[in-house]
């Protein structure tokens, strides 16, 4: 059996969204919720995918996402981010071509509320082969059909377009995906017990998916590369949640 470090109340590093040297404090939260950032209060979670971004997209010289928006070859990129919560928009709500969505049932797809983007991630309104990066954390547990909701992106992403990502998981992963839900008509039939995560917005959002390590496979076949960004850090907390880079693979990329 692998054996894990005893979780520390608090430790000290270089934040990978603010740049800051900080102070990462345990808030007896999940895992990956917790150690965040005494700056900008990122999560674990939202580091270690800031990690994913600036692999991808970054230089030597990149050390956080502060850094990186500032370069005018990523502050040009299309990048869409459902969700409204989360320690990166602050950074990236001047750039250009960023949006943001949220998912109003009442609301027509793609109408504007408050500068936020009506958007069903099973049935996006964004044009084929738009965009340059979509990056959602934790989200696609809470998409009712996930792989339709992947299909989707791997539509609007341009060839050699990326889905950086985070889903709740364990490591390692289960080899098999559990759903939670059985939707395979217009209703939700619980297969389990229902569990809930906060929304972002107040409200609370079903989980109907926990993804195993066959995730890789779904995602193959419908069409990205991807591999998963767990960083091998001195603590052995922060490598107890992954990211995961889904690279579109089209004809041009
Ligand atoms: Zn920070």
């Amino acid at each position: 059996m692998p054996t894990v470090a005893p979780r520390a109340s608090r430790y000290q590093g270089h934040c990978t969204v603010c740049g800051a040297w900080a102070t990462f404090a345990d808030m007896s939260t999940p895992i990956r919720e917790t150690y965040q950032c005494g700056q900008c209060r990122a999560s674990m979670r939202e580091r270690v995918m800031a990690e994913a971004i600036l692999a991808v997209f970054g230089r030597a010289t990149h050390t956080s996402l502060s850094t990186l928006v500032d370069d005018p070859r990523f502050a040009g990129l299309h990048i869409f981010e459902p969700g409204i919560a989360g320690a990166y928009r602050r950074l990236f709500r001047p750039l250009p071509h960023y949006a943001n969505s949220f998912y109003w049932e009442d609301a027509d797809p793609g109408e504007m509320r408050d500068g936020v983007r009506n958007e069903d991630l099973m049935n996006l309104t964004f044009e084929s082969d738009a965009l340059d990066l979509v990056l959602s954390s934790d989200i696609f547990e809470h998409v009712r059909r996930p792989w339709q909701g992947f299909e989707e992106i791997w539509r609007v992403l341009r060839p050699g377009g990326f889905h950086i990502f985070t889903v709740p998981s364990l490591v390692p992963m289960p080899p098999k995906t559990l759903y939670r839900v059985d939707t395979t008509t217009d209703f939700d039939i619980h297969l389990k017990d229902p569990h809930y995560h906060g929304d972002g917005a107040g409200g609370r959002s079903l989980v109907y998916t926990e993804f195993g390590a066959d995730l890789f496979d779904r995602l193959a076949d419908i069409g990205f590369d991807v591999w998963s960004v767990r960083a091998d850090h001195a603590d052995a907390e922060r490598s107890r949640v992954n990211a995961f880079a889904a690279r579109a693979r089209k004809p041009g990329a």
